[in-house]
């Protein structure tokens, strides 16, 4: 089987400013008779196509939507700036996959924030940008949710058409990718379905590189790559042609990451050190868990809504005891003397009882030596507070 779609190394790290225009390489293939190199392949649509529906019979907003009100989402259309590579990422007859992509992405958006959710697209126009840049939009927005968008293809199998979601290394890594990966997923059965079913359809990236792909390895949020379908089955490939479809797939993502929000992202807060800065001698770390849930005031919510077990604290990848009160879902930890100066990670992982695990498990500390005399610390109020994830920077 050909490597999925992602899998090509998208290498330049720059934008190709000029959007659709490809770059001068020489005598251009001619795109007015070479569908394999010509652009706008997909059927036209006015710009408010996906807005002008919503609320529509095909296009519903159910109330628990609501849930996403506020969750920040990166999504990122894959691939762009390609179309002077003749063939690459085409259908059999020229539909190209990096429109479809940017299409679903912006009628994915539409709906998104129609509830209040907060949206993010790694490209507007047809550009390359390198995979390091696709994450890095949600690194450094600190986003709560990455998706790259991808539509699948193989060689010589015409007849292939099913749903895969992929998640960066392995089920341990960032335990909410599986999360993320498992809704996608769902959704897509659900409100996109294709003929046929891969059996495991969540898959690791590192089926098919050691390293994983770049889109998701440069992550540091929660983050998973969709490949909805096959645009080199022909069927699949004139439907994804057509906005009614790009929308249909679009819809079944908003109510997959409906279900999510609904479902609880849980969090964790660090109340102190407030700093982030603590000593050579260790000390005490307490964090304050967040259920996604509780803060809803909903009948019942003071009742605990994290499963005690589940909770598991690492520092620097290796297990140390903890503390949790239940009540104000208090956390806390005594660092071990000794630690070298420098930064430190601690890995705060649990779920809440829909079973959802942390957005962002890491908190970054960092160790200090005591100031000298009349050094001042630099503990003020300038200095970020770890109740930002690592994952923000
Ligand atoms: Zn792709």
């Amino acid at each position: 089987m050909r490597t999925p779609c992602v899998c090509v190394t998208l290498s330049a790290a720059l934008l190709l400013a000029a959007g659709c225009t490809r770059p001068d390489r020489g005598a251009p293939p001619d795109a007015a008779i070479d569908p394999m190199v010509s652009v706008n392949t997909l059927h036209p649509a006015p710009e408010d196509y996906a807005r002008s529906r919503i609320g529509s019979a095909e296009c519903p907003i159910p109330p628990w939507t609501k849930f996403l009100r506020g969750v920040k989402i990166v999504l990122d259309p894959g691939h762009g700036g390609d179309a002077h590579r003749r063939g690459f990422k085409r259908g059999p007859t020229g539909v190209r996959e990096a429109e479809m992509n940017l299409r679903v992405a912006q009628y994915l958006r539409d709906l998104l924030v129609h509830v209040g959710a907060e949206v993010r697209l790694t490209r507007e126009t047809d550009v390359d940008l390198s995979l390091a840049a696709r994450a890095g939009v949600a690194n450094e927005w600190g986003a709560d949710i990455f998706i790259s968008l991808h539509h699948n293809a193989v060689d010589n199998k015409p007849e292939v058409n099913y749903t895969s979601v992929w998640y960066h290394a392995d089920v341990d890594h960032h335990p909410a990718n599986l999360d993320l990966a498992r809704y996608l997923a769902q959704g897509l059965y659900d409100g996109f379905p294709m003929p046929s079913f891969t059996d495991v359809p969540l898959k690791s990236d590192q089926l098919m590189y050691p390293a994983g792909f770049g889109v998701l390895s440069n992550a540091r949020v929660t983050a998973a790559l969709t490949e909805s379908s096959f645009f080199s089955n022909p069927a699949e490939e004139q439907r994804l042609r057509n906005p009614a479809y790009s929308l249909r797939e679009a819809h079944a993502l908003f109510l997959a990451l409906a279900r999510y929000a609904v479902a609880g992202l849980p969090r964790v807060q660090l109340l102190e050190p407030t700093s982030a800065v603590v000593g050579p001698n260790g000390g005490l770390v307490r964090m304050r868990l967040d259920d996604g849930l509780r803060g809803r005031k909903s009948w019942g919510f003071a009742r605990q809504m994290i499963l005690t077990d589940s909770i598991v604290v690492r520092l620097d990848g290796r297990r140390i005891a903890h503390a949790f009160q239940n009540d104000g879902y208090l956390l806390e930890v005594e660092l071990p003397a000794g630690l070298e100066p420098g930064t430190h990670t601690l890995d705060v992982r649990f779920q809440n009882m829909n079973k959802n695990s942390v957005l962002n498990p890491r908190i970054e500390l960092r160790v200090e030596n005591p100031p000298g005399p009349g050094q001042a610390r630099r503990d003020g109020p300038g200095r970020r507070t770890a109740a930002q994830p690592a994952a923000g920077r």
